[in-house]
């Protein structure tokens, strides 16, 4: 059977990875970590409704329900016909090559001063000690904000710092002590979270009033300082811990090779996600660049459709599948269970529409279910739902 190896092991690696094993090819997973981390669910770890071990799946565990071959190592470089290792050096021992390695974000002055829950799980982990403290002292200054790529727009991610926003609320309320401390939202773009439609804007907005959450937006971050963030006009946002989510830019490895990329360094593919011109490689997940309309958005959805398309793709050159390649475009869409920590929201955009559905209570009760539900469908311990 034809060799595929698949360079990271998050949301489109390990799918990719699965769903090759279903036709049988000779499957090695390459990733720096050795677990799955489930970013969706990992916006409950600050306010202690998941532990870390909740929402991760270990390498191996998926390895060995699968069938396939999980090598824990740093991806350096990646280049047409070969990809470097930090322990093991260059390789070029594939019939056909996945790049799933997600993307970096982009450096902004003084963000050793901030946390994201977006990067290295380290850092959640971090946001959430952090938190443990100032709330032990009794009173503070909390911030929440994200920030955007004028070259990759599609790479802003602000979905998570809205949950982490009204969950730590809802936690602060829990413990009774909300009325000691000062949250405030902030972001670069005037209308933050304006491709989810008006409507969620407005509701954004009605929450914020409602829940007494400050907002500020549309002045440029000059920098972040121990003691807050810095705007452009010189005003100062006073925070005792910043939540700071820096919009995605291409990943490092990906812009040391030599694959064709965009200005920002990612993957320029076909919509059927092989690489611009180069026939046996793939790139699927956050590392690529996509096309679409103005309001499309890097979603873990996406990469799962990706990384199955990419599975029946490289299945049809073998001849292992019939009909027409099938291509990610036409599943673009926004599609979010916001948690609010007492509800949801849930979000959605396509070309006809963009709404935002309130779900009180029942919206935080199915993002759990789901989580659970991810879990045990990755591991094939409950059949998997169509398209899910
Ligand atoms: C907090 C949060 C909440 C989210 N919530 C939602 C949601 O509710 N719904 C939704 O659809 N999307 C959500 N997303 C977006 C979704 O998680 C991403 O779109 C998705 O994770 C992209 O998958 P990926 O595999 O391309 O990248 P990643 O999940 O980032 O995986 C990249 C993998 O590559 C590995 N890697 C990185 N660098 C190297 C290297 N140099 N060498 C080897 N391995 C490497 C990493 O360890 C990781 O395993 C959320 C994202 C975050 C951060």
């Amino acid at each position: 059977m034809k060799k595929v190896v698949i360079l990271g092991g998050g949301i489109a690696g390990v799918e990719s990875a699965i769903f090759l094993r279903k036709y049988k090819f000779d499957v090695e997973l390459i990733s720096d970590r050795d677990y799955f981390y489930i970013y969706p669910i990992s916006i409950w770890i600050p306010t202690k409704e998941k532990r870390f071990e909740d929402v991760i799946i270990p390498l191996k565990n998926l390895a060995d329900a699968h069938g396939f071959k999980f090598t824990q190592d740093k991806v350096l470089k990646v280049e047409k016909d070969s990809f470097t290792l930090e322990k093991s050096g260059e390789r070029k021992d594939f019939d056909y090559l996945i790049v799933a390695l997600g993307q970096s974000k982009l450096k902004h002055k003084g963000i050793e001063n901030t946390y994201s829950i977006c990067s290295n799980p380290d850092e959640t982990l971090k946001y959430s000690e952090k938190l443990d403290e100032i709330i032990k002292k009794g009173k503070g200054k909390l911030a929440f904000g994200f920030g955007g790529n004028p070259k990759a727009k599609e790479s802003v991610r602000g979905g998570p710092v809205f949950e982490l926003l009204f969950n730590v609320d809802y936690y602060l309320r829990k413990l009774k002590v909300r009325d000691k401390f000062e949250l405030t939202f902030f972001a670069p773009m005037p209308k933050p979270g304006e491709r989810l439609g008006e409507n969620a804007l407005k509701m954004m907005d009605m929450m914020f009033k409602r829940l007494n959450i400050k907002s500020i937006t549309g002045k440029k971050i000059t920098e972040f300082t121990p003691e807050g963030v810095i705007l452009e006009d010189g005003t100062k946002i006073e925070s005792d811990l910043t939540c700071f989510i820096a919009a995605g830019d291409g990943h490092s490895a990906v812009k040391a090779g030599n694959l064709p990329q965009t200005e920002a360094g990612f993957i320029v593919i076909e919509p059927t996600n092989q690489v611009k011109g180069v026939e046996n490689v793939y790139a699927v997940g956050d590392c690529c660049s996509l096309e679409g309309p103005e309001w499309k958005a890097k979603q873990g959805h996406l990469a799962e459709v990706m990384a199955r398309n990419t599975a029946f793709n490289i299945a049809l050159k073998e001849n292992l599948e019939k009909g027409d390649p099938k291509t990610y475009i036409e599943h673009i869409n926004i599609l979010c269970l916001m948690d609010m920590g007492n509800g949801g929201g849930l979000a959605y955009r396509d070309d006809k529409r963009a709404l935002l559905l309130p779900l009180p209570i029942i919206g935080h009760w199915m993002k759990k279910g789901w989580g659970v539900y991810y879990k045990l469908s990755k591991l094939g311990k409950i059949p998997r739902l169509p398209g899910m």
